[in-house]
């Protein structure tokens, strides 16, 4: 089959690979749409998780199931499905601990595009199939649906781990597709004010769609000065951090108060340790929580997710902004989510 893979670092391509051997709990699918990930292009040009010989690339998938072994209860040949970009083990000891996205060690029911291949290629394999896989709704526009394997989850995840109550006031630091969502849930779970930080103005118009109450463009002042400046000095109840870099903590940290909770989502690829402003958190005792987590990935929380999508109350679909045709389009998908033209916030193909 073919694949558009991660050659070494810095240099993607396309290459030929046996299609992949599906196991007794397993399945195998073919792309019906797919979308290439901020951690793909830091997969590829920046080494994010090491080297990686002609690993197929890609995480963001829905599909059809083509095979399924034989103890998978709940799905068919056939079946179109949503697939989480992170598939745990089911049965591990982290899962049943409720960490189900660290199943076999730290970050590693993060499968595709790490440990084994993607989904950018003819067909891909999917681990624990009842666990991983949820049927795609009936009627679901396919670029939403692309956007529960990753974007979604990931953002609204950022939203839990902040605890995001009514009535918060919250920063969201980064408002590229993972923050936009962050913004969204933020907005059902019942925050007040919600300060969207970013420079993109497809995305701070959007953000503004989704609930955002005020823009902040990192690149025309100091974050901190102007939270602060709006917030008349109190700051804000929660953080989540969606972009930005190692100083992002040392302004998230000023700007939440005391008993606040920053909740990381974020990649950090910078330097080997992040700086915390000593006397902004308190000498230490400033009870300010700095949180971080990859997206638990799975079947219920697609489910769960999706019936949001279905009953209207969030669009994810006005994430893509471009659209591109048959699984060539996930080169050129790819290189413009390397490249950030001003105009994207999130390309979508469809196969
Ligand atoms: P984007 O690159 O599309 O968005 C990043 C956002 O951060 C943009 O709004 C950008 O602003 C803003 N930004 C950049 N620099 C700064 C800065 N110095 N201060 C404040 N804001 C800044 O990324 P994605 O939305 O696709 O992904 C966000 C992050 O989430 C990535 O690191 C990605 O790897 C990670 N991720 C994490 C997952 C998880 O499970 N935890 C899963 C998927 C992704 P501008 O408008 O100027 O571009
Ligand atoms: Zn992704």
């Amino acid at each position: 089959m073919k694949g558009y893979a991660m050659l070494t670092i810095g240099q993607t391509g396309w290459i030929e690979k046996e299609r992949p051997v599906c196991g007794p709990l397993d399945a195998i699918c073919r792309p019906i749409a797919l979308a290439p990930c901020t951690s793909d292009v830091h997969t590829v040009w920046a080494g994010a998780i090491g080297e990686r010989k002609n690993m197929i690339l890609g995480h963001e998938a829905v599909g059809e199931i083509v095979e399924v072994g034989h103890l998978v209860r709940d799905f068919k040949v056939g079946d179109k499905v949503l697939v989480s970009a992170i598939t745990p083990d089911w049965n591990s000891l982290e899962a049943q601990g409720g960490y189900a996205m660290h199943s076999g060690g730290m970050l590693s029911g993060w499968k595709f595009s790490n440990f084994k291949d993607g989904v950018f290629a003819e067909y891909f394999h999917v681990n624990d199939a009842d666990g991983n896989l949820a049927p795609l709704p009936e009627g679901m526009d396919l670029g939403a649906a692309a956007m529960l394997s990753d974007m979604m989850p990931t953002g609204f995840h950022g939203a839990e781990l902040a605890e995001i109550a009514f009535g918060d006031n919250v920063a969201v630091i980064g408002i590229g597709p993972v923050g936009l969502m962050s913004v969204a849930a933020c907005a059902i779970r019942g925050a007040a004010q919600i300060y969207a930080v970013g420079s993109r103005p497809n995305c701070t118009a959007l953000a503004r769609e989704y609930g955002a109450t005020e823009v902040i463009n990192y690149r025309t002042g100091d974050i901190v000065s102007q939270i602060m400046e709006q917030t008349h000095g109190a700051g804000v109840d929660k953080v989540i951090v969606a972009g930005g870099d190692n100083q992002t903590f040392m302004q998230a940290m000023e700007i939440v108060k005391p008993g606040g909770i920053i909740s990381n989502v974020n990649y950090l690829g910078q330097g080997d340790t992040v700086p915390i402003p000593r006397a902004a958190w308190g000498f230490g005792m400033g009870h300010k929580q700095l949180r971080g987590g990859l997206m638990p990935g799975g079947r219920r929380r697609s489910e769960y997710l999706a019936r949001l999508i279905t009953t209207g109350r969030i669009h994810p679909e006005k994430l893509i902004s471009h659209t591109f045709n048959g699984l060539e389009g996930v080169e050129q998908a790819l290189i413009m989510m390397k490249d950030k033209p001003q105009d994207l916030i999130k390309p979508l193909v469809i196969v």
